[in-house]
């Protein structure tokens, strides 16, 4: 067998993550490994620290990043603020609210799951049902930004209820981080994680986290141990809690944290705001051109997601074969529907350094000819220029 380096084409990637990863990140990524509890490192790991506080807008000491992807993030939450016979309300309206589920089961504890159709966001007032239903619930978790359906949830108001019943939350934002505004101070959310490879346009593997000092409280006053050892955060601390004497827990993923370094440095030099801004500008750039060609989109306005747009596959056309040529003929990547959703729908992201202006107008342009070519009913010779004028709009 003939192995060699292994050299991947260049893609656009307009998928649900991983998004397109900036030169300048990719350039970090490449410089000298240095020792994980280098007096330089370490100096690194706080500017992290710090730039992640920005990204989250918060003040709350404990925020770091997992050495590990996005369901780290996730479990890390679960396993370090679940206990066994802890009743925990899980509201899902997609894929990842199902995985919460599963993350407070095997925790040994039980899950009162709120259920909303996917593509719908949470409703809170269902979410009201259940906790006056549940009075002996401690913890509310939900997903911000469902990349499974491209729904965004109303994290403020979710939160403000799950406080008004003395329930802790945990808030996924690992598609929101970036893209649309998530404000973990101002909004009171307990606990959060979010992941690189989406809005903050990092190579994928590291999953930002925050707790605050309410959530940090129950983690102190656990009775048992957390089951998991690698994700423990008492352990954990010991590594990223600062302060001069740092010990060893696990080596940091050095050459990916220059990385997150790099896109968070990116992120504070564009300004969060504008970030949104760009994000949501871009969003409306796309659904100009994909309503202009016939297709729509199937979150209700109000709560589409700009960095995800979830739109129904036209009637006859074969999923798989139109991504197919997307990748090859373009070498531009689009998400498949997830879950209830296979094969009804296309997800394209707008996802951090993926959102702009030249990927509308290539993914666009490209599925216009893929799918007129395959004779799928839809307008053609006008999404472009729909394009351009809400570009310039
Ligand atoms: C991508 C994603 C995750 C999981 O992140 P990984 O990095 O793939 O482990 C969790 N929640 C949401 C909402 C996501 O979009």
């Amino acid at each position: 067998m003939d192995i060699r380096s292994f050299n991947p084409p260049v893609r656009t990637l307009m998928g649900p993550g991983p998004s397109d990863v900036h030169p300048r990140i990719l350039e970090a990524l490449a410089r000298p490994t240095i020792g994980h509890l280098d007096p330089q490192f370490v100096a690194m790991m706080e500017e992290v620290k710090s730039l992640l506080q920005y990204a989250f807008q918060t003040d709350n000491a404990l925020t770091m990043p997992v050495s590990a992807p996005g369901s780290a993030g996730m479990e890390s939450c679960f396993v370090n603020l679940v206990e066994p016979g802890d009743k925990v309300i899980v509201c899902q309206n997609g894929v990842f609210g199902g995985r919460m589920q599963e993350n407070v089961e095997r925790c040994g504890g039980s899950a009162v799951m709120v259920q909303d159709d996917w593509g719908k966001p949470v409703d809170p007032q269902k979410l009201e049902d259940a906790l006056n239903a549940n009075p002996d619930a401690r913890i509310v978790a939900f997903v911000q930004a469902e990349t499974s359906t491209g729904a965004e949830s109303d994290t403020k108001t979710l939160v403000g209820l799950a406080h008004k019943h003395d329930c802790l939350t945990i808030v996924d934002a690992v598609t929101a981080l970036g893209g649309t505004p998530v404000k973990v101070d101002v909004w009171g959310v307990d606990a959060i994680y979010s992941g690189t490879q989406k809005c903050l346009s990092c190579t994928p593997g590291i999953s930002p986290v925050s707790f605050n000092e309410r959530a940090q409280q129950k983690i102190r006053n656990r009775t048992g141990k957390v089951q998991s050892w690698f994700l423990d955060l008492n352990l954990v601390m010991g590594y990223w809690g600062g302060g001069a004497k740092r010990a060893y827990h696990h080596t940091a993923p050095v050459n990916a944290l220059y990385a997150l370094h790099e896109a968070l440095v990116m992120l504070r030099e564009e300004g969060l705001e504008n970030a949104w801004k760009r994000h949501q500008r871009n969003h409306l750039a796309l659904k100009a051109g994909l309503e202009a060609m016939g297709l729509s989109f199937i979150v209700p306005q109000g709560a589409r997601l700009p960095q995800l747009n979830a739109v129904s596959i036209p009637e006859g056309v074969d999923d798989a074969l139109v991504r197919g040529r997307l990748l090859t003929e373009y070498n531009l990547e689009i998400g498949a529907g997830l879950g209830a959703l296979a094969g009804k729908v296309w997800r394209i992201g707008l996802m951090g350094h993926s959102s702009r202006a030249e990927n509308i107008l290539l993914c666009v342009g490209a599925l216009e000819a893929v799918l007129s070519e395959m004779g799928a009913e839809i307008n053609t010779g006008i999404a472009l220029g729909a394009v351009q004028r809400a570009l310039s709009a």
